[in-house]
């Protein structure tokens, strides 16, 4: 068993971000969590100094490692700064600031030819499940496509694809991801508890999304689709400016209200200059099964209105259908569970749209 005084013990022989004193002694240390031969804990200091930091967290992570019994370590850095209000608070209209990521530039994923970020612009709406069909639509258009769950705070893959595995640790110490369906996924919710990240500060999560993103195995990909977490907050902010985007899918449901949220999901991508793919309008109508009567719940065809009116391009329609939220529920993404239904050719239409979009 791994204990945290082992773990400290390591990290005294290296220098904290003063550059002398040790690690454990600077108060940069944040908690650190244990879970099996998984070490995962962040390293607070000033983003200014993003150079000397990054050989700091790599020389933590190069001792703990050195553990006998870690197979695993995940050192963030974390920035502490002034807490800013989310961008969906702020009045509409009003831009959300541009602030650097944690100590990270805008890099490309080794291995991946593109990365797709699919986003929204409040939970709830059906991105997770649109992220996962998408890219299982994706992959029988003949592309090798992997999934990243960026919602560290709410990780939506290990349910949808049924995945309870730990992901494995290669000879060169980089996570590999876990495989559903010719899909490559990867989720915090494979690495830790939903409890042990919801006590993680903002910079913390944001660290652990960078590793996820550049120390796993992803390659070889055409494409990744990374599931954004909800909103269009600094995090996400952030998190849409560390990657080379060739392009963000936007899922709405028809509400007027969802619509206002997605137009600042466009608004935020524009911002980092990433290419808007389209919108996505999820829970269009609701086909009766009894009946066979279309009922408009939320009032169908306000994402593709809207999508007319800010200029970018309408990708297609779900429809609100109990197969999709059950199909989910049992672990099988509607696309991997029934190939043949009208559902699945809608997610291939929209998946052909995204394909010949980031050509
Ligand atoms: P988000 O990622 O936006 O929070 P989820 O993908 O987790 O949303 O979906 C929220 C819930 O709605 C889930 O229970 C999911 O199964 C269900 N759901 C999503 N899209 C549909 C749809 N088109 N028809 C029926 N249920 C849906």
């Amino acid at each position: 068993m791994l204990t945290k005084k082992e773990i400290i013990t390591a990290l005294a022989s290296v220098p904290g971000p003063d550059g002398k004193t040790p690690l454990p002694d600077s108060g940069a240390l944040s908690d650190i969590m244990i879970s099996g031969g998984r070490v995962v804990f962040s390293i607070t200091a000033d983003p200014a100094q993003s150079g000397r930091l990054e050989a700091m967290r790599l020389a933590a992570e190069r001792a703990v490692k050195g553990i006998a019994g870690v197979d695993m370590a995940l050192v963030t850095l974390t920035a502490e700064r002034p807490a800013q209000p989310a961008a969906s608070t702020r009045p509409s209209g009003q831009p959300a600031r541009m602030r650097p990521g944690p100590a990270r530039a805008r890099t490309p994923i080794v291995g991946v030819s593109h990365v797709i970020a699919v986003a929204s612009g409040k939970g709830g709406v059906g991105k997770s499940t649109t992220a996962a069909n998408l890219a299982l639509a994706l992959s029988g258009e003949g592309l090798r496509v992997g999934i990243l769950d960026a919602d560290i705070y709410g990780p939506s893959m290990p349910r949808l694809f049924g995945l309870k595995g730990r992901p494995e640790v290669t000879q060169t110490r980089v996570i590999r991801p876990l495989e559903a369906h010719g899909l490559k996924i990867m989720s915090m919710g494979f690495l830790v508890s939903e409890e042990t990240a919801m006590v993680w500060r903002g910079p913390m999560v944001a660290g652990a999304v960078q590793q996820l993103l550049r120390e796993v195995a992803w390659e070889p990909l055409d494409l990744l689709v990374v599931d954004m977490p909800p909103g269009t907050g600094d995090a996400q902010l952030t998190l849409a400016q560390s990657i080379v985007l060739a392009g963000a899918v936007i899922v709405s449901t028809p509400q007027d209200l969802a619509l206002i949220d997605a137009r600042r999901g466009v608004e935020m991508f524009r911002k980092v200059n990433a290419p808007i793919l389209g919108i996505i309008e999820n829970m269009s109508s609701f086909v009766c099964p009894n009946c066979g009567a279309r009922h408009d719940i939320f009032g169908h065809g306000g994402a593709r209105r809207e999508a007319t009116r800010i200029g970018v391009p309408f990708l297609g329609e779900i429809p609100l259908e109990l197969a999709l939220r059950e199909s989910s529920d049992e672990g099988t993404p509607i696309v991997a569970a029934r190939p043949d239904s009208p559902i699945t050719a809608a997610y291939r239409d929209i998946a052909r749209r995204v394909k010949e979009a980031i050509k």
